[in-house]
């Protein structure tokens, strides 16, 4: 982690980095699908739930209408209740490029997890730097804040971030971007017999918006409901106290974040901060971040939120226009 002075703390990790990589996902997944012959895969067709008034929800795929008896909604499509406002929300938007540089050499052995070395406007904003070889990186501009800034706004900042390391870019490899929400509030309103998989059902972990390992954990909750019949309506994830008051104290005042990011890591042991946002936290790790934190404001985030979000006049859910024409390639 490295602070807005540019002070650098190091840190050795038992945890380390995975990635997959989508095409060998779908390899996988496809082959599963293709060996059951009671699953029938259709690609290239949109999907809508057309009604959930009946006993059981009517979906359309292409020109195929269909009841079902379960609908397991994956399509990410978010709306937020307006009626829960007084929970946090806050957004978190990224752009991100593989670079390969010309003149500077990395270690793959150690990723930044947080660089503030880039203006705060009022947000928190860190990049990210993760090296997979010592001339190729992802460097990943990331905001949490109020209002998402736009494409064009983070694309500026993460230009900058590159050009004041003085990193000589010879080629983009690919490049991602989003916007997720970091919320407590539900993010799609109930619906008899549909369930819902990924951010929309609430899968992603509310104080970091990771979101993938939750949704493995939420899709064989799914299947159990299924497989019994049961008359559940959403796999839900009970959130920590402890996330909702960070998300809490992160709304409250997104600028100051970069200072309580720094003291958070300064007043850990190796591993704490990192097994806490993987949710592998101990209790003693739980411990030493609320020891780390800084106690006056997040008591005040402790206690129940002034509603300032809330909008009564609009209906009570709102679809959220989030990651339009942002894609990862
Ligand atoms: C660039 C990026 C990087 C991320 N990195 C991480 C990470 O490192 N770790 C982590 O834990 N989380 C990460 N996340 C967060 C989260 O894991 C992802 O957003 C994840 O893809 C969310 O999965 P999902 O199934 O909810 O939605 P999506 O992945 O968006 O899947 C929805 C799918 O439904 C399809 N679809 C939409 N509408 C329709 C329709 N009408 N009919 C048919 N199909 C439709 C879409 O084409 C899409 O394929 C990242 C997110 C982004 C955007």
């Amino acid at each position: 982690m490295t602070t807005r002075e540019g002070r650098s703390f190091e840190r050795k990790s038992a945890l380390g980095y995975r990635q997959i990589e989508s095409r060998h996902f779908y390899q996988w997944s496809d082959q599963l699908l293709a060996s059951d012959s009671r699953t029938e895969l259709i690609l290239g067709e949109s999907a809508q739930i057309v009604s959930t008034e009946q006993t059981l929800p009517v979906v359309q795929i292409g020109n195929k209408v269909t009841q079902a008896d379960w609908c397991v909604d994956a399509t990410g499509k978010i709306s937020l209740a307006e009626s829960q406002s007084s929970e946090p929300l806050v957004w978190q938007s990224f752009i991100g490029r593989r670079i390969v540089c010309r003149n500077h050499r990395w270690s793959p052995q150690t990723f930044d997890w947080m660089d503030f070395r880039t203006p705060q406007n009022e947000e928190t904003r860190f990049a990210y730097v993760l090296p997979y070889s010592p001339q190729d990186a992802l460097v990943e501009l990331t905001s949490f804040s109020l209002h998402p800034p736009s494409h064009q706004e983070l694309n500026r900042s993460l230009n900058d971030f590159i050009l004041a390391r003085g990193w000589s870019v010879a080629q983009i490899l690919d490049e991602e971007s989003g916007c997720l929400p970091m919320t407590t509030r539900p993010l799609s309103p109930n619906q008899p017999r549909v369930l819902r998989a990924g951010v929309a059902g609430g899968a992603a972990r509310p104080s970091t918006g990771y979101a993938f390992s939750r949704t493995a954990q939420q899709t064989g909750a799914i299947a159990k409901i299924i497989a019994q019949g049961a008359p559940a309506s959403q796999a839900h994830f009970s959130n920590s106290w402890l996330d909702r008051v960070f998300l809490r104290a992160l709304a409250q005042s997104p600028g100051e974040f970069s200072t309580i990011f720094a003291q958070l890591f300064q007043g850990t042991q190796p591993g704490q901060i990192e097994r806490f946002l993987s949710n592998r936290g101990t209790l003693g790790d739980v411990m030493a971040v609320v020891a780390a934190l800084p106690k006056l404001r997040f008591m005040a985030a402790a206690l129940p939120l002034r509603s300032h979000q809330a909008d009564s006049s609009r209906s009570p859910w709102m679809p959220v226009p989030t990651a339009s024409g942002w894609t990862r390639t």
